[in-house]
């Protein structure tokens, strides 16, 4: 993560070089980016404690109990925007945030560090039935990585559903957003290639908040404990590497013109549709199975629509969004298709891990599904 902070910023911008230098700690080190991550974390705690459209139930848990979430994560995104709007214009700058990239980076990794470390004590004593299928194997560096408690919390306050979708995510944003403000600062004005960047990632963004109770049968929520690995991630990395993009277009300008940005956003919308079709079929399938537009196997598997063209469809639209994502910055450099290079990589390996515990869940019923849809998540190639 710092080396693609470094480098997004460095002239040659290259991926696979050295870092162009390293940084003393002096510059990672920042109280003030400390206590801005605090206030942040503080910011969307206090949104995830307000009244909530709906709580839903998650799905059933080991010792046969549902927990409930609070559903207002677009809420959540929609009064952040009008805080930071207010604040710009009371004259916040937030502008100047991009020059303290580093030092919240290494802030948020610390607080990351430290939660960690605080949920594996706290999963010390948490009932047998709490804890997560992986991330019990008694070595305590394993176990602190991939994390031990299922649904770690207190009182109503669930840590891993909060971190999940609104701190990182929201931030995410934010820094685009920032980004696109200093480049008009420099420049006059925001160039295409960052409007669209920040387009199709607030898209994405706002997305994932409209359907936050789908992330309730995601593999982070059902079955990944809460470690060191999904905090770390959800806090750290997705922030300060997804707007990877948006770095990069502020210190390399990529002139666009309107016929391939066109076509840039005809690749955005067709991943989205795919992603956003194959997922709220899923979704209309849970709530009820004998839904006469979708066709299902005996046990509870969608076979027809895009879930009868390969067996992960939704990582499928994903991805083409991911290229989407990367395609504003031209071709002359590999870093902005980082994102793809690393997701790519993340739903390989997401996907065959899923691909076990669905045939443990559904044993010959899913080898019917394989046999009747060969392909996992690229059509004839893969
Ligand atoms: P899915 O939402 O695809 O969930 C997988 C589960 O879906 C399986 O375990 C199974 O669970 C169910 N399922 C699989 N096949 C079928 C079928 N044919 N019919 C019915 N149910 C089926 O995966 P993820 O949780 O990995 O991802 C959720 C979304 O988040 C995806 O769109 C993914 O692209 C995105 N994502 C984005 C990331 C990012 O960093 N940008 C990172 C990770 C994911 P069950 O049977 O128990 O319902």
């Amino acid at each position: 993560m710092f080396h693609l902070l470094l480098v997004a910023r460095s002239g040659p911008a290259r991926l696979l070089g050295p870092p162009p230098y390293l940084p003393e700690l002096e510059e990672l080190w920042s109280p003030w980016a400390l206590l801005l991550c605090l206030t942040w974390l503080g910011l969307q705690a206090a949104l995830y404690l307000l009244p909530a459209r709906k709580v839903a139930e998650g799905q059933e848990l080991k010792d046969k109990s549902r927990l409930s979430y609070p559903i207002n994560g677009f809420q959540a995104l929609v009064l952040t925007a009008l805080l930071v709007g207010l604040g710009v214009l009371a004259g916040l700058p937030l502008s100047a945030l991009p020059e303290m990239l580093l030092p919240l980076a290494f802030a948020a990794t610390l607080i990351a560090f430290i939660f960690s470390l605080l949920l594996y004590l706290k999963a010390l004593v948490a009932p047998a039935s709490a804890l997560a299928p992986g991330g019990n194997s008694g070595n305590p560096i394993y176990d602190f990585f991939l994390g031990r408690e299922l649904n770690p919390r207190i009182c109503s306050f669930d840590f891993k559903y909060f971190c999940e979708l609104r701190p990182g995510l929201i931030g995410w944003v934010l820094i685009n957003l920032a980004l696109l403000m200093q480049e008009a600062e420099l420049r006059g004005s925001p160039s295409l290639a960052m409007w669209l960047v920040n387009g199709f990632q607030l898209l994405y963004v706002g997305d994932a908040l409209w359907h936050e109770e789908a992330v309730l049968t995601t593999m982070d929520i059902i079955h990944d404990g809460f470690g060191f690995m999904l905090a770390f991630g959800d806090l750290a990395w997705v922030p300060f590497t997804y707007s990877l993009q948006a770095q990069f277009l502020l210190y390399h300008p990529e002139p666009l013109g309107l016929p391939l940005a066109s076509v840039i956003c005809l690749i955005n919308a067709v991943g989205y549709y795919i992603f956003r079709g194959a997922n709220s079929q899923k979704n209309a399938f849970r709530k009820n199975p004998s839904d006469p537009r979708v066709a299902a196997t005996g046990r509870r598997l969608l076979v027809s629509g895009w879930w009868g063209m390969v067996r992960h469809p939704n990582y499928l639209g994903d991805l083409i969004m991911a290229l989407a994502w990367s395609l504003p910055c031209g071709v002359s450099h590999l870093l902005p298709y980082f994102y793809l290079l690393y997701f790519t990589a993340l739903l390989v390996h997401r996907e065959a891990r899923d691909e076990q515990q669905c045939l443990r869940k559904y044993g010959l019923a899913w080898h019917a599904y394989c046999r009747r849809v060969p392909y996992r998540i690229v059509p004839y190639i893969y």
